[in-house]
């Protein structure tokens, strides 16, 4: 996708602070971190949300949330995290790049 932000990332054509990648996903920093560590997980396949999931988008994503988890410690995550999946414009999905929010670092509130 030729004007997918997320896709210029995953493509090195523009800069992002990257902390992982493989040849299914990349894990950088969010520009605007919304936690004292804030990543987003992003499958190199471009794809919305998750209703365009398939069984084998569905496994690259269980395989990057392990990754996460195996990470965590050296990410500054070891005392927890979250995950959010923002789905559609209500959910304020800005990027239409499905992406998984890792939140931590700190503690967090709920709101
Ligand atoms: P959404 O609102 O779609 O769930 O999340 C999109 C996220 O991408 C936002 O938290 C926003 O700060 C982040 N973001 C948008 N553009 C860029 C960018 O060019 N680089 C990085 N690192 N993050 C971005
Ligand atoms: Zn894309």
């Amino acid at each position: 996708m030729e004007t997918c932000i997320f896709c210029k990332i995953v493509a090195g054509e523009i800069p992002s602070a990257k902390v992982y990648e493989d040849g299914e996903i990349v894990i950088f920093k969010d520009i605007h971190p919304m936690a004292k560590v804030h990543l987003l997980v992003v499958p190199k396949d471009h794809y919305r949300t998750v209703k365009e999931l398939t069984p084998e988008r569905g496994e690259v994503l269980a395989r990057a949330l392990k990754k996460v988890a195996d990470l965590a410690p050296s990410l500054g995550l070891g005392n927890g995290f979250r995950l959010v999946v923002n789905q559609g414009e209500s959910a304020g999905q800005t990027v239409p790049h499905l992406h998984i929010h890792v939140l931590g670092g700190e503690p967090l509130g709920w709101e």
